[in-house]
């Protein structure tokens, strides 16, 4: 289970309430995001000394124990990552048994390609019992475009012989207006998480109110940061809580690419490096989808072929 680290900003010598206050102010009561500055970054920023903004990253650091770690307790902690099944044989196989837990998985491409239609099939089979391919937890589901359609859940779950009204009392539907109030959402997770056993977290979509909010070319870099400390935020719960996040993303047209395939996700380099899963979803022939996989760690890269029906996702 998750393992806490209690840090107290104020219990760090030589740091007052003021300093406490300033670095709340702007965003740096994170101790993740303290740990990951540099001293003159965070003495700048919060106007403090730099030998005392020093002395706070390293008391930071100390207690968050980042650094090394020997391969055997990766291994080990490897062993706990469970996986939740997609109703689809050859999409599980593609994905190596299914999306895992402490991993961010991506689903990208155009309108229509089955984006959302999987993160429906897997906030309802997360609930099924972990010998049947779920996870026996419950379900955080962050919808963005107003796309959430609960006549969905109750027909995939009855396909999977669930009870659709338990079923859907599990999944925890949170319409996020803009992106200010989608991370406030997942700020607001653990809470959830440890009181509704939830072992999933859906994000669809995770880019478009962020696309939306920061549009203008000065405001990108802005918008990637937000975007990346998002990410961290979510990876960071699906480590500490040992849970499944699914997050979907809108394509663009790129036209200087001449040859191959012109469509790239968004988001660019922040949620390429964030993302551990990458699908690349487009339709098929006779209303297949096809599913590519797209720099996986360790998978190899390959495409499969699935169905989308009245009952959720098939093969074919
Ligand atoms: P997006 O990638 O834009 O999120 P969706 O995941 O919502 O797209 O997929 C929409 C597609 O799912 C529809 O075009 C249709 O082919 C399929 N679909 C949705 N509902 C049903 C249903 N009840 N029965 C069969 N297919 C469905
Ligand atoms: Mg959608």
């Amino acid at each position: 289970m998750a393992k806490k680290t209690q840090i107290n900003l104020e219990d760090i010598p030589g740091v007052g309430e003021k300093t406490v206050e300033k670095l709340k102010n702007i965003g740096y009561a994170d101790p993740m995001v303290i740990a990951v500055s540099s001293p003159t970054e965070l003495a700048n920023i919060a106007d403090i000394g730099e030998a005392t903004a020093a002395k706070i990253i390293s008391t930071v650091r100390e207690k968050l124990d980042i650094g090394y770690e020997t391969a055997d307790k990766i291994l080990e902690k490897r062993t706990t990552v469970a996986k939740i099944i997609t109703g689809s044989k050859n999409l599980d196989n593609l994905l190596g048994g299914g999306i895992e837990t402490q991993a961010i998985t991506e689903a990208y491409g155009q309108y229509g390609s089955g984006k959302s239609q999987l993160g429906f099939q897997l906030s309802c089979s997360v609930q099924m019992p972990k010998d049947k391919g779920g996870l026996d937890g419950a379900c955080l589901f962050i919808d963005t475009e107003n796309t959430f359609r609960p006549e969905r859940i109750v027909q995939i779950s009855r396909a999977l012989k669930l009870e659709p009204e338990k079923v859907l009392r599990n999944i925890f539907v949170a319409r996020a207006f803009n992106s200010e109030h989608q991370i406030l959402l997942v700020e607001k997770a653990p809470e959830m998480i440890e009181e509704k056993k939830v072992k999933l977290i859906v994000i669809d979509s995770l880019t478009s109110h962020f696309r939306a909010d920061f549009v203008g070319r000065g405001e990108l870099a802005g918008r990637q940061q937000k975007l990346n400390k998002h990410l961290h935020q979510l990876q960071r719960l699906a480590d500490a809580y040992n849970i499944a996040v699914y997050i979907t993303n809108q394509v663009m047209s790129r036209p200087d690419i001449l040859f191959g395939d012109p469509t790239v996700p968004i988001g660019g380099h922040v949620l390429a490096h964030a993302a551990t899963y990458r699908l690349y979803l487009r339709r098929g022939k006779e209303g297949t989808r096809i599913a590519r996989m797209i720099d996986a760690p360790n998978l190899v890269e390959g495409e499969t072929v699935f169905r989308i029906t009245e009952n959720g996702l098939t093969d074919v």
